[in-house]
């Protein structure tokens, strides 16, 4: 069993790394560690903060440690939220504002669909030392009402390319299966296979 420390407090992140890698890992998160910070992410990029997490959670644990940061891009606004997606309505919002924030802000340019996509960086850090960093894109379309319970964050109002589903209506495996945290995590398994 390989043990696998998510820099993160986010638990859906835990959760989908946890059902993608599947037996054989035991995967935790923040939650696990005493004394675990809290992590601020002032990074311009989502490789800076995912870099600054990995960093600083693997002074903490001597095994291997991996950070995620994501977010959606939205061609219609310039690439927001972007790094700021978990604090597109303000520092404390959940996601249920942020969402409300992006579709308010989307309904002023008319249409109901908007190009779109979700990044994820991964960044594998062992005892202070970076490991690599590895990326994750899915293209799809925004829209403009909420569909679907499952996932988090954004997932109801992101239809992958290819399919007529949110994210929030498809089911786990199927996003798992599509997903920038998905392909992100693939790149990472290869890089620790080899
Ligand atoms: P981070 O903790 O700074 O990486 O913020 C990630 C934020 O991006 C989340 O809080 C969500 O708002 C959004 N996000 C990232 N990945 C996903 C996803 O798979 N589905 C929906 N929203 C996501």
């Amino acid at each position: 069993m390989q043990t696998l420390l998510i820099a993160t407090w986010n638990r859906h992140k835990t959760r989908e790394i946890g059902q993608m890698l599947g037996a054989g890992w035991d995967v935790r998160d923040l939650a696990s560690l005493p004394h675990a910070p809290k992590l601020e992410e002032t990074g311009a990029t989502f490789e800076e903060n995912a870099t600054f997490k990995a960093l600083t959670v693997s002074k903490m644990f001597t095994g291997l440690v991996l950070a995620d940061d994501s977010g959606l891009e939205v061609d219609a606004l310039d690439g927001a939220p972007g790094v700021q997606s978990a604090r597109f309505a303000g520092p404390n919002a959940n996601d249920a504002e942020n969402r409300f924030l992006l579709i308010r802000k989307l309904r002023n340019f008319g249409g109901d669909k908007f190009p779109a996509r979700f990044r994820c960086v991964m960044v594998l850090a062992s005892q202070s030392e970076l490991l690599g960093s590895f990326a994750g894109i899915i293209r799809g379309n925004v829209v403009l009402e909420e569909r679907g319970e499952s996932g988090f964050g954004y997932d109801s109002v992101f239809v992958p390319q290819g399919y007529a589903e949110t994210f929030g209506e498809l089911q786990p495996e199927i996003k798992n299966s599509l997903s920038h945290r998905g392909r992100a995590l693939a790149k990472v398994l290869e890089f620790l296979r080899s």
